[in-house]
């Protein structure tokens, strides 16, 4: 593996960085105050082609391999999660997975606008009851005699669930037990019989747009299927696979931030009749915080480099995410400490670092299932 960026991905990470400082780090603390974050960004990050990545221009997409997509997600995680994760699940989860599993209508109806940001996606897989053992999901699609799905269910933490246009949605269409009778839909979010309730009171995130979603007899044609009837549980873990790698990738901006910010205050700030950097213990904080950046940073590109060379990856993925997730946590948490007394108050940022780094060791399986996916691997034996 070449550890070289090349000019392109330079390019963008330039190109990332400055749009970052200019349309997100300005506004970051105001959209977490205020528990929304600005939707003119969305139409801005489609302009910039950030929400295009990886998806064939032919369907509007900007191209680009995806290690330029973790670089984007680096730099957006390292402004503002929230806007990272809008980023993650619309282009991420939804579209390119209908990019890779949609028929050419699909592609048609739905790219081009989840690409230049005139719509959003979100993406319906967890439940009230389930949400590790998404496999035993409840919501059920049944097909009427016009050969319509009527889908009934509830689903639950839906990121961009309120902005949304269109819901990848799963539910169980067929009586075969577990996961095998799930399949995936592109429900438009107007559709009758769906309604949407903002999730209050989140810990981080919180300019996020997370919400429940209800259905109640929703009718859709069997054409909003999303790959074969009954396969819908393979479409959600090929999505989730490289979802991990761009959560791994946030929670790498996460960290870098954290780093930057705690440098930056240990030069400043004197205790003792000295700088804190001049301090032994505050540099041990300062380097745990490096090397948890690092190492972050070179797990989540392998799994990029592995998926631009075609070789398999889930694997790395979980791998990346898990020690990602924990990283950016345990790189927030020092981060504070370097910060004392004022890293705990919202006058500087890295009270909120830890505060949306938290959930990263939650959502898109959570560590204890990222092991059990990597414990999988290593002995043959499923110990879900
Ligand atoms: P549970 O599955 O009930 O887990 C509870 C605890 O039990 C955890 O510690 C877990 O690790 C542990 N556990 C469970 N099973 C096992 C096992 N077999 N072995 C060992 N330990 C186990 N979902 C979506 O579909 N779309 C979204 O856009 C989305 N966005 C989210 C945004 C936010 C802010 C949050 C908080 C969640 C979001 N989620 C989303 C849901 C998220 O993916 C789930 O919360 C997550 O999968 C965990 O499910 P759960 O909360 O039901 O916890």
């Amino acid at each position: 593996m070449n550890l070289e960026l090349s000019e392109e991905q330079e390019a963008v990470r330039r190109l990332a960085r400055d749009f970052v400082e200019r349309e997100v780090v300005p506004h970051a603390a105001a959209w977490d105050r205020a528990e929304e974050v600005d939707r003119g960004i969305v139409e801005k990050l489609g302009e910039v082609g950030f929400l295009g990545l990886t998806v064939d221009e032919e369907y509007g997409g900007s191209g680009g391999d995806h290690l330029a997509y973790c670089l984007v997600t680096e730099e957006l995680g390292r402004g503002d999660s929230s806007v990272r994760g809008i980023v993650s699940v619309s282009l991420g989860l939804v579209a390119k997975t209908v990019a890779a599993w949609g028929s050419e209508e699909q592609k048609r109806t739905w790219l081009p606008g989840l690409t230049s940001g005139a719509s959003v996606g979100c993406f319906g897989l967890t439940e009230p009851g389930t949400g590790s053992d998404a496999g035993h999901l409840t919501t059920r699609a049944v097909r009427d005699g016009a050969g319509d799905y009527v889908i009934n269910g509830t689903k639950m933490f839906i990121t961009n669930g309120t902005w949304a246009d269109v819901v990848l949605l799963f539910a169980r269409s067929t009586d075969a037990p577990g996961h095998k009778g799930v399949t995936a839909f592109l429900v438009p979010t107007d559709t009758p019989g769906l309604t949407r309730r903002t999730v209050h009171g989140k810990l981080g995130l919180r300019g996020q747009a997370t919400a429940e979603l209800v259905l109640e007899d929703v009718r859709v044609p069997a054409s909003a299927i999303l790959g074969e009837e009954g396969k819908g549980f393979s479409v959600a873990m090929s999505a989730l696979a490289k979802g991990r790698m761009s959560v791994a990738a946030g929670c790498v901006g996460i960290a870098q931030a954290a780093l930057d910010a705690a440098v930056r205050y240990a030069g400043e700030r004197e205790q003792f009749g000295k700088s804190i950097a001049r301090h032994q213990l505050v540099q041990e904080l300062l380097s745990d915080i490096a090397v948890d950046v690092d190492a972050a940073r070179l797990l989540t590109w392998r799994v990029a480099d592995l998926i631009d060379r075609g070789q398999p990856f889930a694997v790395e993925s979980s791998k990346a995410k898990l020690f990602a997730s924990e990283a950016a946590v345990r790189a927030a948490n020092n981060a504070l400490q370097v910060f004392g007394g004022y890293g705990y108050i919202d006058e500087y940022p890295v009270g909120k670092l830890l505060r949306d780094a938290r959930v990263m060791t939650l959502y898109e399986g959570t560590s204890q299932i990222q092991k059990l996916v990597i414990g999988r691997a290593l002995t043959g034996v499923s110990a879900f």
